[in-house]
């Protein structure tokens, strides 16, 4: 693995560190080899965690009306990465935290203070204990939570791996699957929904995730649901993550807003490889591939590298945006 990059440094406050911990006593990994051991937000996953969770200076909490989206530095947050990175499982274990797990700000914690699931109707056993001046977290009294999706991924890359994380831990206690969506407490509900399901749109929520962002565009209407789908959480002091892979910079999708926009209050993460790397050059592309799955020790680069190699034939692209992490 490379030496972390120099500007990864976490020197703010944030409650990432508590939501990583929380996420590994209550959620697991979905798929592959680690099935089932407990997912680890380490490398990109864990910078983007503590950062989606970095929490303003110098708050004050009101315990009759705490801070939501308010009390954090990003509004929203806008990861982009290659084909198979651990995006999917990110996202999917970031809303079960968001569900259920401990992700209002709650006040500034002397020290020693402790955050346990027996307080919060679960009964793992989880403990966190504060540091000195780190912020502390409680659950939503009531979660309200969307998933949007393309119609080609539906709800396979996130819903799925949120359902295989409940029912595999703890929170099969405190989380209920339905058909077509997850109980959370108090009446809340995790859903997934798509451009076809009109019913659903518009209605307050309190996070929402969009996967494949990148392929969010005017033609084919995401753009407009996503954007819907953004108002209703601006209106519950909600917020947003959304994933996917590099886009075409000729569809202004949402994610190429969200990297064009000017405001500064979207974390966006999308480390690119170095420029001078040709793609369609095959010890240039093993090089790219070393990088951009760095942090991702489960994906088999040489299996990346075949699998590119054919579709450079046909698509090289598409290929490039997939597994090369550029925007082509
Ligand atoms: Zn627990």
């Amino acid at each position: 693995m490379p030496p972390r990059e120099p500007e990864q440094v976490v020197d703010f406050p944030t409650l990432g560190f508590l939501a990583a911990d929380w996420i590994e006593a209550h959620c697991s990994v979905p798929s592959g080899h680690d099935l089932g051991r407990p997912l680890v937000h380490d490398g990109w996953q864990l910078w983007c965690t503590v950062n989606h969770y970095r929490v303003r200076p110098a708050i004050e909490f009101n315990p009759t009306r705490p801070l939501l989206a308010t009390a954090f530095h990003y509004r929203r947050s806008v990861v982009v990465g290659p084909q198979k990175n651990g995006k999917s499982p990110w996202g999917a274990s970031v809303i079960i935290f968001e569900a259920v797990g401990p992700c209002i700000f709650a006040g500034w914690a002397r020290g020693g203070e402790t955050y346990e699931c027996e307080d919060h109707g679960c009964g793992c056993g989880f403990v966190y204990v504060y540091e000195p001046g780190e912020p502390m977290g409680m659950p939503r009294v009531k979660s309200l939570i969307q998933l949007l999706a393309t119609a080609e991924t539906q709800t396979a890359n996130v819903y799925e791996p949120i359902q295989t994380m409940i029912r595999s831990g703890p929170l099969d206690d405190v989380m209920k699957v339905r058909e077509g969506f997850i109980r959370t407490p108090n009446n809340g509900k995790i859903e997934p929904v798509s451009a076809a399901a009109r019913s659903k749109l518009g209605n307050p929520i309190n996070a929402a995730l969009g996967d494949e962002s990148g392929l969010y565009t005017g033609p084919n209407k995401l753009l407009g649901v996503w954007q819907t789908m953004r108002r209703g959480l601006a209106g519950m002091g909600g917020r947003a993550l959304e994933i996917t892979n590099p886009w075409d910079p000729m569809e202004n999708s949402a994610a190429q807003q969200a990297f064009q926009s000017r405001q500064a209050d979207i974390f966006r993460y999308y480390r690119k490889p170095p420029a001078d790397l040709s793609y369609g050059e095959k010890r240039a592309r093993h090089k790219i591939h070393l990088y951009v799955y760095a942090d991702a020790p489960w994906v088999p680069v040489d299996a990346i590298d075949a699998e590119a190699a054919e579709l450079v034939e046909t698509d090289p692209a598409q290929a490039e945006r997939f597994f090369g992490n550029r925007l082509v």
